[in-house]
């Protein structure tokens, strides 16, 4: 059967397709939305996580190192003032030992000069201007990042171009009586602060363009090295730590995750990912969802078209059955495999319907069978009686001659043939001569025997196209169609011979006289002739009979 828009198939096919398209469209949205949601939130979490444990790592470092310098301070032999000697030497060497970072440990006097430093450097050198003097005289100091002054000639730079960068930290000394004796002061390689990043960042941080800034309150970038003096924190970092997505102007988009160090020098650590980069599982997702979500609408159309196969198919055989029975094909069976109860039901009524229409239909044709051959045989038998009525009507049941019913047709319409056809006609009216002492002598019986034999001896001597009727009584007529004068008279004369001839029952001889009237030109109708006919009939009785007038 064709898939016509109005075909069940197609239409249950349609109706099913849509609903699981729509059906996956609408779940597929659902869970996108929800699983973007949750990729951005696990993001987001995973950035402040790590900016919170950079944060974590590096306030431990800073009061590990605060801490270090501020039990060095106490614990630092103080042998009548005197700050040179060998054992605090040993001891400032021991302590920047212990910490691979320390560039330098050292100890200045009261005035800021540099009495005492392991490996001996900057002894002597003035540092009473330096931050970290200045400002631990009253209590311990963490300094910010700076770069190197004093030690930049000192040391090696740590790679071409790249200036040597140090944390401070220092912490006064104080004799027993608690005289301000000097600074015992750390300068600490800021590289360590690399090294923390990396041991917490995963390893698979820079590929997925993560990136640790760390600033300090002013919006000083302090890490990573390459942006140092180069770029300032942008404003609202500064103001809103909670932030989750930041716009630079020349980077473009990140998501961020940002923690600020509490403690002293109240640095800002920001952990930021390309957004690009940071969305990139949810592109993914977008595509799997689109490529499972058309996977499974297609899954849902295939079975959709086999539910429709299945729910079609019985009621497309029956649809085909009826179609066929319809075109007088009845080979086809309502009987289908199908395990659905309104359709089993459907195809019994069916059958049932069919065989019942077709005993009706049987009766119906038998019925109108015998009733077209009753109806053949009455108007056969009309036909037979209408023919013996014809018989009876236009015709003499004695002799079985023409009537004059029959006579007086064939008059008219020989009068008009021969008009027509302008070819003459003659008739003959023929009297039985004396028939009365026929019947007074022998009786009617045998009167109407002679009757017969005198119209026998008539059509014995007609001719094929002549008519022969009897009149009435003892009279008959013959019609002669293109026949002369002449030749009338010599078939009239044959007829009253051949009777005079001829041995009647019981009678015997009988004679005949013959009228000839012969239709002429000016004849109005068939009765001028008979007229004449007539008269000269009269004229043959009067001229003793058994004769031929004209
Ligand atoms: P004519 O020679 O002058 O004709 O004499 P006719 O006796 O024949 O004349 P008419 O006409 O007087 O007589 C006719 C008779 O024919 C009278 C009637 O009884 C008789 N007839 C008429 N019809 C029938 C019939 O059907 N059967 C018999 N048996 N006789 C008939
Ligand atoms: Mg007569
Ligand atoms: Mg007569």
């Amino acid at each position: 059967m064709p898939l016509t828009s109005d075909s069940f198939r197609l239409r249950l096919v349609l109706l099913f397709g849509g609903l699981s398209i729509a059906f996956m469209l609408g779940i597929t949205l659902y869970i996108n939305r929800v699983a973007t949601a949750h990729i951005i939130e696990d993001g987001e979490e995973r950035l402040r996580n790590l900016a919170f444990n950079v944060a974590l790592v590096v306030e431990n470092n800073l009061e590990e190192r605060q801490r270090e310098i501020h039990l060095l301070s106490h614990s630092l032999p103080k042998p009548g003032q005197r700050l040179e000697n060998d054992n605090i030497r040993r001891m400032l060497a021991l302590a920047k030992k212990a910490y691979r970072h320390y560039a330098w440990i050292g100890l200045t006097d009261a005035d800021g000069v540099v009495r005492v430093a392991a490996d001996g450097m900057l002894e002597g050198v003035d540092a009473s201007r330096r931050d970290w003097f200045a400002q631990s005289r009253t209590g311990d100091f963490i300094g910010d990042v700076h770069e190197a002054v004093l030690l930049a000639k000192k040391l090696p730079a740590p790679a071409p171009g790249e200036p040597l960068r140090f944390v401070d930290f220092a912490s006064p000394v104080h004799d027993e009586a608690g005289r301000f004796l000097g600074v015992v002061a750390s300068h600490a390689h800021w590289r360590w602060v690399d090294e923390v990043i990396h041991q917490i960042l995963p390893a698979d941080a820079e590929q997925n363009g993560i990136e640790v800034l760390i600033a300090n309150p002013q919006g000083k970038i302090l890490y990573p090295f390459k942006a140092v003096n180069e770029a300032h924190l942008p404003d609202p970092l500064r103001q809103d730590p909670r932030l989750t997505r930041f716009h630079w102007p020349e980077n473009g988009d990140y998501m961020i995750g940002m923690q600020r160090i509490d403690s002293e020098p109240g640095w800002l650590i920001i952990v930021r990912q390309s957004a690009d980069l940071a969305l990139a599982p949810v592109t993914r997702l977008h595509y799997s969802l689109l490529i499972i979500g058309v996977a499974v609408a297609l899954l849902f159309m295939i079975l959709a078209y086999w539910i429709a196969i299945t729910l079609s198919r019985p009621l497309e055989r029956l649809a085909q059955v009826a179609q066929a029975i319809e075109h007088d094909d009845e080979s086809g069976s309502f009987a289908v495999d199908c395990r659905l109860r309104e359709i089993r039901t459907l195809a019994d009524s069916l059958r049932d319907m069919f065989s019942h229409l077709r005993a009706s239909k049987k009766a119906l044709q038998e019925a109108n069978a015998s009733l077209e051959e009753k109806v053949d045989r009455r108007t056969r038998e009309l036909r037979e009686a209408n023919l013996a009525l014809e018989q009876l009507a236009r015709h003499d049941t004695l002799t079985g001659l023409h009537n004059r019913l029959a006579a007086n047709e064939r008059l008219r319409s020989e009068f008009q043939r021969s008009r027509r056809s302008q070819q003459e006609e003659a008739l003959l009216v023929i009297d039985v001569d004396h028939f009365k002492r026929v019947n007074d002598t022998w009786g009617h019986e045998t009167g109407d025997q002679v009757l017969i034999h005198i119209a026998d001896q008539l059509k014995a001597s007609a001719r094929q196209t002549d008519f022969v009727a009897r009149l009435g009584g003892e009279e008959f007529l013959a019609i002669l169609p293109d026949t002369s004068p002449a030749g009338a008279m010599i078939v009239a004369e044959k007829i009253r011979a051949g009777i005079a001839d001829s041995t009647a029952p019981t009678v015997g001889r009988v004679t005949v006289s013959i009228g000839v009237g012969i239709v002429e030109a000016d004849d109005k109708d068939e009765d001028d002739a008979l007229r004449r006919a007539d008269q000269a009939l009269y004229r043959a009785k009067g001229g003793g009979r058994n004769c031929v007038m004209r």
